[in-house]
């Protein structure tokens, strides 16, 4: 038997009705913060990902679904194609590549869509997954760069989880400064590293030369007491990103907005500078991160675009939607009415009547001719209709049908005019 592949997964109903709903959710939302819908492909030149998440993350060095694609020529070298472990780049290459700084004010942009990455499979980790995310960039003089559209995205967020009836959410907020401040710190790291570095996992060896800021990424519980120990970013900041970011914390407090501090926060991608943020979800155990986001001022320019400053975040739909599960019981649409055509010939008659339901925005569902009326009504109950209805030859002489409540038994003659007034009124 063939199966689905490792890591992937079929979404079947009734779930996908709450996926359904976090996106209508998440479009609302969206649409009334003035973002437009962006799609961008799902397969992208390896290099994007390479020069914007960087060589060094786990992302890039380990975990991408990456393929040299068919050459056209015989001379030719195929290309090599990734398919996107994260929408952040295929966005602000498409910022780019159509010259969207060309466009009024600041662009805010929002995508659903699945994401790919080769990561070890587990409750909330997959490796096709589904992501729902905003970006706001354009050039510093539309405002691109002030705290202010920090504190908006994150206000946004919030919105969203409300609306979503999500409690019991976490944000917690850091800043990872700009290049300048990095390259200090890193320096400063690694000192730190020097020391106590063969204590730590394979990972971290790793890491400490090659990229030490991704060790504060690692998760195995005996490194932690170290890394607690380690310099923080918050101690490194210049006073341009020391003011950034204090700025974005009293916009928050202004809007009374919750959210605690975490040195330690500095995002798995290389491209984040300043605001770094995650929202946690208590409910989801191990990989309790719902979503997570932060700025990237110079992501436009390592791409070879324009300087566009930007804020962005990715919420994990898969994550979101486990956290909704347990409270969302009325989500789900039952059926209006079921149709019972009862002796043959009633087939056509029904299908004229569900289609005029229908039209009226019911749910319907219809039987079938050959079914006899005790098989019809146990499967109208069965699929969690609200009523059937009985079409026989009786009822269509006389325009008028027998209305079946199921879940009271109760059975009433109602005029063909009468149905949907009834059915929608009850
Ligand atoms: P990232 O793009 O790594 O910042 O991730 C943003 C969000 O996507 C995370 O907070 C998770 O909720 C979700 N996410 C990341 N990787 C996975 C995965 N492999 N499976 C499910 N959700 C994921």
């Amino acid at each position: 038997m063939i199966k689905a592949i490792r890591g992937t997964r079929d979404l079947l109903p009734p779930e996908t009705a709450l996926w359904n709903f976090v996106e209508a959710a998440a479009r609302d939302v969206f649409r009334d913060y003035n973002f437009h819908e962006i799609r961008t492909p799902v397969f992208e030149d390896t290099q994007l990902f390479a020069r914007s998440v960087g060589e060094e993350t786990d992302i890039v060095s380990k975990e991408m679904y990456t393929w040299e694609d068919r050459a056209r020529g015989q001379s030719e070298k195929g290309q090599s194609l990734t398919l996107r472990p994260e929408n952040t780049a295929g966005v602000v290459r498409a910022y780019i590549e159509h010259k969207m700084w060309e466009r009024p004010g600041v662009q805010k942009l929002y995508y659903l869509g699945p994401q790919f990455r080769r990561e070890r499979p587990q409750k909330g980790r997959y490796r096709q997954f589904y992501q729902i995310g905003a970006e706001v960039m354009g050039p510093p003089a539309a405002g691109s760069e002030s705290p202010a559209r920090d504190a908006e995205l994150l206000e946004m967020l919030a919105a969203l989880l409300d609306r979503l009836g999500v409690d019991g959410w976490k944000l917690e907020l850091n800043s990872v400064g700009c290049q300048h401040d990095r390259a200090i710190f890193e320096a400063a790291l690694r000192k730190a590293l020097k020391p106590v570095v063969s204590r730590m996992c394979a990972d971290c060896q790793r890491r400490a030369v090659t990229n030490p800021l991704r060790v504060f990424d690692c998760k195995v519980p005996e490194d932690q007491p170290i890394i607690a120990g380690l310099p923080q970013i918050a101690d490194y900041l210049d006073e341009g990103c020391r003011q950034h970011f204090a700025e974005v914390q009293a916009l928050l407090n202004e809007l009374e907005f919750p959210f605690v501090l975490n040195g330690r926060l500095v995002r798995g991608l290389d491209y984040y500078t300043r605001t770094a943020f995650e929202f946690t979800h208590e409910a989801l155990g191990a990989q309790n991160a719902i979503l997570g986001g932060g700025r990237y001022d110079g992501l436009s320019e390592a791409l070879g675009g324009p300087k566009a400053p930007g804020i962005g975040f990715a919420i994990g739909e898969d994550r979101l939607v486990m956290a909704l599960e347990e409270s969302s019981g009325g989500i789900v649409k039952k059926p209006d009415a079921y149709i019972a055509p009862v002796g043959a010939g009633m087939n056509g008659h029904a299908a004229r009547l569900a289609r005029e339901l229908r039209r009226h925005d019911l749910v319907v569902e219809l039987g079938d001719e050959s079914f006899r009326l005790k098989k019809s009504l146990e499967t109208a109950s069965r699929i969690g209709a609200r009523f059937a209805i009985i079409v026989g030859e009786n009822e269509i002489k006389a325009d008028q049908f027998a209305l079946k409540e199921l879940s009271t038994g109760q059975q009433v003659a109602v005029s063909r005019a009468e149905l949907v007034g009834k059915i929608q009124g009850s």
